[in-house]
């Protein structure tokens, strides 16, 4: 039994396996083929209470802490869902927190519930305007950071807004911005000094903004089901009333919310991995060759038994740092390595699953194929492989 392991949590896992056996399954392929997940999914996902764990009630949201968010994330893969499907359902989870934190009202810590810095007169404001309605499913939100010109240099972002009264006038543009097709608002990072400075703030702005314009639909090799766009701002006027907490407060924030979007992208890993020693064991008890079945030889069973321990162990690791990010304790650190481990872990297991799988395994009627397209974003999304280690490096006194 794991550490986050509660009658409780057992009961959000077989909501969650119920809501994708009865409203993801039948219909994921047609997502993926789509681009996108429908606008319904977000407001069935709502009315169970899914999409609102992790945000407290006072916000619309249905409780609970950052443990309880992995769980949903979790199960969501290893129901038969996708990280694509997580992706694309669950922006809001990179979306709405520094929203939630600028008025101090998130629960436990878990996604960066301690306050980014001084308040905005618009904090309220943007609760009632966002974040309520997108925890009830009825709007959609994306988060952009990532410039055309890196984004891993944070504090190098050349979008900027310059105050002009109570506006701000914001210029730049934003690219592979997950579910940025759909979304009604953008939580964008702007610079408020001269581009490249580090003084960022974060705004919130409306799709039907005059100025901004969302670009192609940026086909990938994997995350289908997962809308990703290309975002231009030109002389767009956002309301001083959507900024996030006070003026050149957004590293800050960014940085402090990454824990989460790290986490669940190391959680979307290993629960792929999981998902893949599953779907190739059971290949292997059916699969004859040689007049046996794959599992009748050593060499399979060592390679499956391998397998399956990299997949656990990458899910100890996390439950126990994301158990001490709830606890409010600073793990930076060890969050960056819940996330190589758990990406080395799935990257070796995806591609032993599509091995063992044969040629079916390279088909798109085969689900471990669509793990294996899925799995390569995760060790790029939300900080890459490099910059974890140069985090780790740097918790090192390196
Ligand atoms: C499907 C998808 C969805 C995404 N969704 C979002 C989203 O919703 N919002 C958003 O803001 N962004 C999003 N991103 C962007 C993602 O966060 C970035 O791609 C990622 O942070 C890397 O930035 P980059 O692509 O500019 O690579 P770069 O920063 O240009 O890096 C290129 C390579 O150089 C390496 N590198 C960079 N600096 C160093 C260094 N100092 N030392 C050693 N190596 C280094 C990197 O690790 C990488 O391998 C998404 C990307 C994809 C593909």
């Amino acid at each position: 039994m794991s550490i986050v392991d509660t009658p409780e949590r057992r009961q959000l896992r077989e909501l969650t396996r119920a809501f994708v056996t009865r409203e993801v399954l039948p219909h994921l392929d047609d997502w993926e083929r789509a681009g996108e997940v429908p606008r319904a999914l977000h407001a069935t996902a709502a009315k169970l209470g899914l999409l609102g764990i992790g945000f407290p009630e006072s916000v619309g949201g249905s409780g609970g802490d950052l443990l309880d968010s992995i769980i949903v994330t979790e199960e969501l893969i290893r129901s038969g869902g996708s990280s694509g499907l997580v992706a694309a359902l669950f922006t809001h989870g990179i979306a709405l927190p520094h929203m939630v934190a600028a008025v101090g009202a998130r629960t436990g810590g878990s996604l960066g519930g301690r306050l980014t810095g001084a308040s905005s007169p618009g904090d309220d404001g943007l609760i009632e305007r966002y974040v309520r309605p997108t925890l009830a499913g009825t709007m959609i939100g994306a988060l952009a950071i990532t410039e055309p010109d890196g984004g891993s240099d944070v504090a190098g972002i050349r979008t900027t807004a310059i105050r002009d009264g109570d506006h701000y006038v914001v210029n730049g543009s934003k690219t592979y911005i997950t579910s940025g097709h759909r979304a009604d608002f953008v939580t964008t990072a702007v610079c408020t000094d001269f581009p490249g400075s580090g003084a960022l703030t974060l705004l919130v702005i409306d799709k039907d903004s005059p100025g901004f314009t969302v670009g192609r639909r940026l086909e990938k090799l994997g995350w289908h089901c997962s809308d990703t766009a290309e975002l231009s701002f030109v002389d767009v006027r956002v309301p001083v009333t959507n900024r996030i907490g006070a003026e050149n407060t957004g590293f800050l924030a960014i940085m402090q919310h990454f824990a989460a979007e790290r986490l669940s992208l190391a959680t979307q890993a290993y629960a792929t991995a999981q998902r893949c020693v599953e779907l190739a064991v059971r290949w292997c008890r059916d699969r004859q060759t040689f007049g046996r079945p794959l599992v009748g030889r050593q060499v399979v069973r060592h390679r499956l038994a391998e397998m399956h321990t990299r997949a656990e162990a990458a899910r100890s690791y996390v439950h126990e740092v994301a158990a001490r990010v709830a606890a409010g304790e600073p793990v930076v650190t060890e969050v960056a390595m819940a996330k190589n481990v758990a990406v080395a872990a799935c990257d070796h297991v995806v591609d032993q699953a599509l091995q063992l799988h044969g040629g079916f395994g390279y088909l798109r009627d085969a689900e471990v194929e669509r793990h294996y397209r899925d799995a390569r974003i995760l060790g790029i999304g939300g900080g890459t492989t490099e910059i974890m280690n140069e985090i780790i490096a740097k918790g090192m006194g390196l």
